[in-house]
């Protein structure tokens, strides 16, 4: 594990951020910020990938593909919810479509707020995705299951958020809202 501890790759995905978070994400990796200083490498391909950077909330359209991008991650793997929007859904949280934070698609281990979010707090929650990424190896050389459980929903197994499920939730929210106004 000690590679990727020494050097982590990262790849980000931009669910339906208003791209504030993702020019601080981009901040984070050129040479203003330098985090390729500490070995952290951004890579398009999940396969690749040991942390995923997702900045935005998730809506109807993207959850399969936050969902697909998760799936196809080796472990040990991490997720950071970078800006508040990817924590909690932040202002969209009550937009038609949105569903609500990344944790409504699959396990986040770091949540890392800020509107936008800073870069000095992208490169402090890749360390923290760091340190779990240890911590899960660790239990898969113990050969136990790593996988962060779900926070929003009771599902064991990361992916397991049926996308409809997702959605009638959405809706449900929607008509309660509706129906207070
Ligand atoms: S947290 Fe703020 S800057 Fe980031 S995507 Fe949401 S609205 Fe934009």
């Amino acid at each position: 594990m000690s590679f990727a501890s020494k050097s982590p790759w990262v790849i980000h995905y931009d669910a339906s951020s208003c791209n504030g978070c993702d020019i601080e994400v981009l901040a984070a990796l050129c040479p203003g910020f330098d985090a390729e200083r500490f070995g952290v490498i951004n890579t398009g391909n999940p396969k690749h990938a040991d942390i995923l950077l997702v900045t935005g909330s998730v809506n109807e359209r993207n959850i399969k593909v936050v969902q697909e991008l998760y799936n196809q991650m080796i472990e040990p793997k991490a997720v950071v919810a970078c800006g508040c929007c990817a924590c909690t859904g932040g202002v969209f949280h009550d937009c038609y479509n949105v569903i609500g934070g990344v944790e409504n698609a699959v396990p986040v281990d770091v949540y890392a707020p800020g509107c936008a979010i800073r870069p000095e707090a992208i490169i402090d929650a890749v360390v923290e995705a760091v340190g779990i990424l240890e911590e899960k190896a660790a239990l898969l050389k113990a050969g136990k299951d790593p996988t962060t459980p779900m926070k929003s929903h009771d599902a064991q197994n990361a992916v397991a958020v049926p996308v409809e499920e997702a959605i009638m939730a959405a809706a449900a929210h929607d008509t309660e809202v509706g129906d207070a106004q």
